[in-house]
């Protein structure tokens, strides 16, 4: 797609941002993205600091793939050996942030005393909203959410502190859906997964981060009008005591901004260059998803009982069963392939390829041979999905990804949502869908490609995500 965003825009002295991003290549890639688009187009220069607790070589490869406008800095190590074993995600990465204030807020100081250009502004993602504190003690002028999620997440966050006071038992057991303002009503059990247990210690800390989120100057969220027109509107609607919210999506990894030219393309990429036109469905779940072991069985046959070709990013299924068990590295923890039913590799060697725990997602998407994504709803891969115009499969697993699904399926129409029962034909027949245009796949290839159209205009010279990010640097000329 055409990007005319890379082209600077404002001359004039430069202005140096730090942003601080949390465990997860969901949060890092559109963060670093932005830093990219701020570096590009607003002649910025960038400091991206991670977490040391996500050194893996997925992430490493990443960064060391940024532009030099952007320099990586971990930060140091935090004792969280305190925290008992199976603790969330969610509450890890929170507490993980909260105890890297200090290093951060010198960090920060550091910056402001030696960067080349002024630093303007502290930007973090919704499980770095502690570290405004230090944003704040470094006499940082402005600080920034960004929201790597849809709008329809940051409106169940910015309503939590009062639906948890006015909920009293539990969101799974709610009679009727939950009816927040512009949303597509949210049925209980799709209300996102740290929410779901009361007692669990990421369930008070979304609460209280989704508290910190007022102490923002102004919410840069990852998400375009046309996907969610309704929720857009309200939410651009200034609210006394809420920050601004601003939509700046989508934000996503160029398709070409590999490790460089002289990198070897990946054999999966070459495998796609031998398939016919919108032939194949990409099948992956996000940088952490792993599958029970008996659904990923069932996906197995789905997809060879679909008789439709399939490029499938496979993991092993994790030892305690937990969905989200790769989050913090990417790499499968064990081979995956003695797990898949047997016989099922060589039985599909003509039409499917399975590789185990990463491909380079942007460009699979955005190659010919594609012709639809069984995704988990990370958000990301729903912006990637809808940017280079494939039609979704909905398998959402954790975090937020039944909240987007809904949104995707029930909402705008982008995807077909797999039945709770995931067995080999249910799995067969959604997939078949949206590759042959049956049942409400025909729907949704139009819906998708109106949708890949809005997202392009956005993001041109003018549109609307580039002229809301242009507004919100435009005072930084002359700031010291
Ligand atoms: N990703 C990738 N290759 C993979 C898996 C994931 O490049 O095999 C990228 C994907 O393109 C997206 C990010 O990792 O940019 C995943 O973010 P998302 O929000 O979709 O899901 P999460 O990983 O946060 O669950």
């Amino acid at each position: 797609m055409e990007d005319t965003t890379s082209t600077t825009k404002t001359k004039g002295p430069a202005a140096h941002v730090a942003l601080l991003a949390t465990p997860g290549m969901g949060h890092l890639i559109p963060l670093a993205e932005l830093a990219k688009r701020l570096a590009a187009r607003h002649g910025a220069t960038a400091t991206l600091f991670t977490f040391a607790s996500t050194a893996s070589p997925t992430q490493r490869a990443f960064l060391a793939s940024l532009p030099p406008a952007v320099d990586a800095r971990a930060l140091p190590p935090v004792d969280l050996s305190d925290l008992p074993p199976g603790t969330p995600n969610e509450a890890l990465m929170s507490e993980e942030c909260a105890r890297s204030v200090p290093a951060l807020a010198a960090a920060l100081a550091e910056l402001r005393g030696r960067a080349a250009a002024p630093l303007v502004a502290f930007v973090t993602d919704l499980f770095g909203v502690d570290a405004f504190v230090a944003a704040r003690a470094a006499g940082v002028g402005r600080r920034w959410l960004f929201f790597p999620g849809s709008l329809h997440a940051l409106t169940l966050f910015l309503h939590l502190p009062e639906l948890a006071a006015s909920i009293p038992g539990e969101f799974r057991d709610l009679d009727e859906p939950l009816r927040l303002p512009g949303c597509v009503p949210i049925p209980g059990p799709d209300v996102i997964s740290p929410l779901q247990d009361r007692l669990s210690p990421a369930y008070g800390q979304m609460v209280r981060l989704a508290g910190l989120f007022l102490d923002a100057d102004a919410i840069l969220v990852n998400s375009f009008e046309a996907v969610e027109p309704e929720v857009a509107m309200v939410l651009q609607q200034p609210k006394l005591g809420r920050p601004s919210v601003h939509p700046i999506g989508p934000l996503i990894l160029p398709a070409d901004s590999g490790a460089g030219d002289t990198a070897p393309r990946a054999a999966c990429l070459e495998w796609l260059d031998r398939q016919p036109a919108k032939s194949v469905i990409f099948v992956s779940f996000g940088s952490g998803g792993a599958l029970p072991a008996e659904q990923m069985r069932e996906l197995a046959l789905g997809l060879e009982l679909s008789g439709q070709r399939f490029l499938w990013v496979v993991r092993s299924p994790s030892d305690e069963g937990s969905l989200s068990g790769n989050y913090y590295d990417a790499e499968s923890k064990k081979d995956p392939f003695p797990y898949l039913p047997e016989g099922f590799v060589e039985r599909t060697r003509s039409v499917g390829l399975v590789v185990p725990s990463w491909a380079p997602q942007t460009e699979v998407l955005a190659h010919g041979s594609t012709g639809g994504f069984l995704t988990h709803c990370g958000w990301n891969s729903t912006l990637e999905s809808l940017v280079h115009g494939v039609p979704m499969v909905a398998w959402p697993l954790y975090a937020e990804q039944r909240l987007n699904a809904v949104m995707l399926a029930q909402g705008v129409g982008a995807a077909v949502r797999l039945p709770e029962a995931k067995d080999k034909e249910a799995i067969a027949a959604a997939v078949r869908e949206v590759m042959v245009g049956e049942g409400k796949g025909a729907a949704v290839w139009a819906k998708v490609a109106e949708l890949r159209k809005a997202a392009a205009e956005g993001i041109r010279g003018g549109g609307a995500a580039t002229t809301a990010l242009d507004k919100m640097v435009e005072n930084w000329a002359g700031e010291k």
